[in-house]
């Protein structure tokens, strides 16, 4: 399994385009040593190494995704076609709009397939009518449901021997649904389908895609300490980021994410067992791991973590 990350920043990317915290400033100045972001997304090859048309998953549908497929060849349509693309399936982790504006992206008349849990589906399908656009496809874009995994299905092992294929599981994170959605509709959905991360088995190998921890319970820790690459929510350094840097009121906890560092935080949490890959995306704007000379920075590289990156390769 290949894993290219082509977006590896939270909602806004960074810079963000309304921001002049210090991150946001300097990076714009030049005086800042990091790179710019775009808006979280992943793409998975899990083609045989004889496939020659190679196709590829998606998961998140990033409200960049147009950019991310123009600067990514692997992504172009197959020559010599009318109207092809290499894009196969999309994974979605919550209805968050830089979870599924980029299906607006994916409008001009393409047929593909998109997995989520039906609540998911509600909220972009019976409220939100510019998504109607994805019918106008020959064939239609088509859903797929997905259920939830179960608490013991991080134990599942799959046989090595047998032709790897693509598995998913959809874990619950116990988030919350956007606030764009009714009052009616909320009263409706299942709490438990609002936010879930993706673990993809193929072949003996797994990878765990969480970009979003509310840390409300543990179920993440026991996929991040039995996968072999684990990309994981990195969108907060502390608690009161967003206070201190006057971007909200709220701290990261009340907006859906466990921050890095602090009590009780994801550096701490994440299990000491684990002897997989781990990698910190979904990287909000204001973060100071995004400034490779801070301390921050210094500490999450020493804790064992990576920081992704936009054209970030990985292969497990
Ligand atoms: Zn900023």
């Amino acid at each position: 399994m290949r894993i290219k990350v082509l977006g590896s920043a939270a909602g806004g990317g960074f810079p963000q385009w309304n921001c002049a915290c210090r991150n946001c400033t300097r990076l714009r100045d030049g005086s800042l040593q990091g790179v710019a972001r775009t808006q979280t997304q992943i793409a998975i090859d899990c083609n045989p190494d004889y496939a020659l048309r190679r196709y590829w998953v998606f998961v998140n549908a990033s409200p960049d995704l147009r950019a991310q497929m123009l600067g990514t060849r692997e992504l172009h349509p197959f020559l010599n076609t009318n109207g092809s693309t290499p894009l196969s399936d999309i994974f979605l982790p919550s209805a968050d709009v830089d979870s599924i504006m980029g299906l607006l992206h994916l409008r001009e008349f393409q047929g593909f397939r998109i997995f989520s849990l039906p609540s998911i589906r509600r909220i972009v399908s019976e409220e939100n009518s510019i998504f109607r656009v994805l019918r106008r496809a020959t064939p239609p874009v088509q859903w797929f449901p997905l259920s939830l995994a179960k608490p013991a299905d991080w134990q599942t092992q799959y046989d090595q021997k047998e032709v790897p294929k693509l598995i998913p599981h959809a874990v619950s994170l116990r988030g919350d649904y956007p606030d764009y959605i009714s009052e009616k509709l909320r009263a409706e959905l299942p709490s438990q389908e609002a936010v879930v991360g993706f673990a993809f088995h193929y072949g003996a190998k797994r990878l765990f895609f969480a970009p979003t921890i509310p840390g409300h319970d543990q179920s993440w820790i026991s996929w991040a300490q039995s996968s072999d690459l684990v990309l994981i929510d990195g969108t907060f350094w502390s608690d009161d980021e967003l206070i201190r840097t006057g971007r909200s009121k709220k701290t990261a906890r009340q907006i859906g994410h466990l921050p890095l560092s602090g009590p009780g935080g994801l550096l701490s949490q994440y299990p000491a067992k684990a002897t997989g890959r781990k990698v910190l995306i979904h990287i909000n704007n204001t973060n100071p791991i995004l400034d490779e000379n801070s301390a921050e920075h210094r500490a999450v590289l020493e804790a064992g973590f990576e920081i992704a990156y936009d054209g970030m390769e990985l292969k497990i």
